[in-house]
């Protein structure tokens, strides 16, 4: 369902279906995958909170989800070992992109998302396509107790080193906002165990680069609503390819 492209991008299939989308997962091969390009990103806190790219690029403040439909902007979040989480909304060409680590998990950051691609452009659970990209697994996702017991509240931990599969729990979290099962795709690819491949925070620590994962829609696709995005300077011409959408 993944399929690693020869930049060393991986990306999901059912995803690259989609002609009017662009996306990616990029890894420690794929360079400067996103160079050049218009990129809406976020000072990443570990958090639940989405902003959303209404027209802007750059550095749009602190938070860890972004939400948009601006064509040509690439909404992208750095991980090593945390989840990053790409979602569509395959009905009205809405896009997000969220990074998720345990805290951002416990604090509801998938489903967070899915209420607010609701709530600011009326995406429906149903229309969602979301593909889970490479993370820590449950191989290597050893956790304090006070960290496992926040995923697992009634289980009790004996002499056992309790592991968490954060992939699990995203699937879980997403599945209860109704989104169907079929349309979330999981990498199941461990940063940590595939060092070959990808950064890893848990084997390399601090110096642990960042890898770039990204979702947009096309330039080209969207030629009706970048008409719309005209600046107000030039009336009249705004409408024109009105129906091109
Ligand atoms: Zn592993």
């Amino acid at each position: 369902m993944f399929a690693r492209g020869e930049d060393g991008v991986y990306r999901c299939e059912d995803f690259v279906s989609y002609g009017w989308l662009e996306h990616g997962f990029g890894t420690r091969n794929s360079g400067d995958w996103l160079d050049g390009r218009k990129i809406a990103e976020l000072k990443q806190v570990h958090s639940a909170e989405i902003e959303i790219v209404g027209g802007n690029w750059g550095i749009l403040g602190e938070g860890d989800g972004l939400i948009g439909r601006d064509a040509g902007v690439l909404l992208a979040i750095r991980t090593a070992d945390c989840l990053p989480v790409l979602m569509v909304d395959v009905r009205l060409k809405v896009v997000a992109a969220v990074h998720a680590g345990w805290r951002g998990i416990v604090a509801g950051i998938g489903g967070r998302a899915v209420e607010r691609m609701g709530e600011a452009f009326g995406s429906r659970a149903e229309d969602l396509r979301v593909a889970i990209g490479p993370g820590i697994g449950e191989c290597c996702f050893e956790t304090g107790p006070e960290v496992a017991r926040q995923f697992f509240p009634e289980k009790k931990f004996g002499n056992e080193k309790p592991h968490v599969n954060l992939g699990e729990a995203m699937f879980g979290q997403l599945c209860e906002t109704g989104i169907p099962a079929e349309g979330i795709f999981r990498a199941k690819l461990c940063t940590k165990c595939l060092g070959g491949e990808f950064y890893s925070y848990r084997r390399e620590g601090q110096r642990a680069g960042r890898m770039w994962s990204a979702v947009g829609v096309r330039e080209e696709a969207e030629k009706g609503r970048l008409a719309r995005n005209q600046p107000p300077g030039i009336p009249g011409r705004s409408l024109k390819k009105e129906t091109a959408d």
